[in-house]
């Protein structure tokens, strides 16, 4: 199979040297046009230094971003499955070499717990997450979790973040019902990739970086692409990140479904304990707007690695996806903290916090499950979503999912608030059909029926 040589992509690059104004005006006319930048205008925007250019960027992602998406932000939490690893990434605490590291698989009964721990807390998605040992938890004992859960609890769609694997693995998993199959590159960089992962199968770039492309041969509609902010410098690897997106939309036909920005936080066991390229809070607001502009159709991803207010600030610069309440160990949900986390977490607030301080922003907090499963996925997800199309059903799912989140999982507090932003969202709606059929749905809601979606 053709390797997604990003090297290629990004061949023409200019020199790190900031554009003129005159040339961020122009790039920004064509970021407002809603059909992305290339990696190398992108490359320009990122070598922007200038706080007050920063912000006009910044400016312009907060109009994409609601053109695109509206007001909602999609809410979601993590599932760790597994911290055995015999990888040795020195950023990591699961890796192989950290001896000190108090290790887990969960029996299927465990992971089936989690899940109805997360249920119970009002998730309706979460992201199972896995280190690479097969001794410990293979594509078998994978596929029983993942089917279990889906049989036993009210969780409505998994996404997987998992080691690189063959097509006929990644047929097996999609067919088992896994809607977005989640990897990270970590680093563009060779040299910097090869320093960073000493150990295991990890150790093979290409293997890595090649895995989505077995991926969508296995069937895989939606891939989730990312980098590890802090390991190299962010221009190239953001760049790099933008180059892969449109390699797989001159490819496929879609774009990557998320991007992910996790910044490399301290993780016990971890041999890297500060990042080489440290990535200010500034620099992540600048590197989410013009990832938002460079590719108005993904969504991008931003986990509790962050702190609360920083991630509410960068909700208004693109970010669309957002982790709440996250565990980062195995049974971290229903059993509390025993065994090793992957990394600290900046943002504790639980899911009934988050969804309060978004709906202060104005935004809408969404939990949303409908695409994946009923088809607007890959190819027809993207069209969809570059001729602004999508945000209709985002706006009316988020509403539906919120109102289910109200009645059978909030407190007092939140939900009289919510109840004023299902109001004032219901107003907003143009369309006088399907603001009565939205009525209707909530109505059925209120009666006891769940899950309805357009
Ligand atoms: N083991 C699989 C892998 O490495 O792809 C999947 C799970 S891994 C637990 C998920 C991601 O967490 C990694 O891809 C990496 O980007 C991120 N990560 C690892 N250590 C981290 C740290 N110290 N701080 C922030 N993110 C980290
Ligand atoms: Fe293992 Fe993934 Fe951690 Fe690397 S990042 S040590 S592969 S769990």
């Amino acid at each position: 199979m053709e390797a997604p040589f990003v090297a290629d992509l990004l061949k023409g690059f200019p020199e790190a040297t900031p554009p003129s104004p005159q040339e961020v005006e122009d790039i920004l006319d064509k970021g407002k046009e809603l059909k992305g930048l290339s990696p190398g205008e992108a490359f320009k925007l990122l070598s922007v230094n200038d706080g007050e250019i920063r912000r006009l960027i910044g400016s312009v992602a907060g109009w994409v971003k609601e053109r695109i998406y509206g007001k909602r932000v999609v809410l979601f939490a993590p599932l760790y499955l597994s911290n055995y690893c015999l990888n040795d990434c020195v950023y990591c605490g699961f890796r192989a070499g950290n001896r000190e590291a108090k290790r887990k698989a969960l029996s299927l009964e465990e992971a089936v717990e989690e899940a109805r721990a997360l249920e119970k807390r009002g998730y309706k998605r979460a992201l199972l997450v896995i280190g690479e040992d097969e001794r410990r938890y293979d594509l078998e004992s994978l596929l029983k979790t993942i089917r279990a859960i889906y049989r036993e609890t009210g969780i409505r769609i998994l996404h997987l973040n998992a080691p690189p694997m063959e097509v006929e693995d990644f047929r097996r998993l999609r067919d088992a019902g896994i809607g977005v199959y989640q990897l990270f590159q970590e680093t563009y960089h060779r040299q910097t990739y090869s320093a960073m992962h000493r150990g295991g199968r990890k150790r093979d770039y290409l293997y890595r970086l090649t895995a989505m492309d077995r991926a969508i041969e296995g069937g895989f509609k939606d891939v989730g692409i990312g980098v590890l902010l802090g390991l190299y410098d962010y221009r190239f690897d953001v760049a790099s990140l933008i180059a892969h997106s449109w390699y797989l939309y001159r490819r496929y036909g879609t774009h990557a479904h998320t991007i992910s920005l996790p910044r490399l936080r301290p993780a016990p066991g971890a041999i890297l304990k500060s990042p080489p390229y440290p990535v200010t809070d500034e620099d992540l607001k600048h590197i989410v707007s013009v990832c938002r502009i460079s590719l108005p159709s993904v969504g991008i991803v931003i986990s509790t690695r962050e702190p609360k207010d920083l991630r509410d600030e960068l909700i208004k610069v693109g970010v669309s996806q957002i982790s709440a309440g996250s565990r980062t160990e195995p049974g971290g949900y229903a059993r509390g903290r025993s065994f090793e986390r992957q990394f600290d977490i900046f943002d504790a607030r639980p899911l009934e916090e988050v969804i309060e301080a978004i709906i202060r922003e104005g935004l809408m907090p969404s939990l949303c499950t409908s695409c994946y499963r009923v088809g607007r996925e890959g190819k027809v997800f993207t069209e969809k979503t570059l001729r602004g199309e999508i945000k209709t059903f985002c706006h009316l799912n988020a509403i539906l999912t919120l109102k289910e989140y109200l009645l059978d999982s909030a407190g007092n507090g939140v939900r009289q608030k919510g109840e004023e932003v299902i109001r004032k969202g219901i107003e907003e709606i143009e369309d006088e059909g399907l603001k009565e059929e939205l009525i209707r749905r909530l109505k059925a809601i209120e009666e006891g029926r769940r899950d309805l979606f357009f």
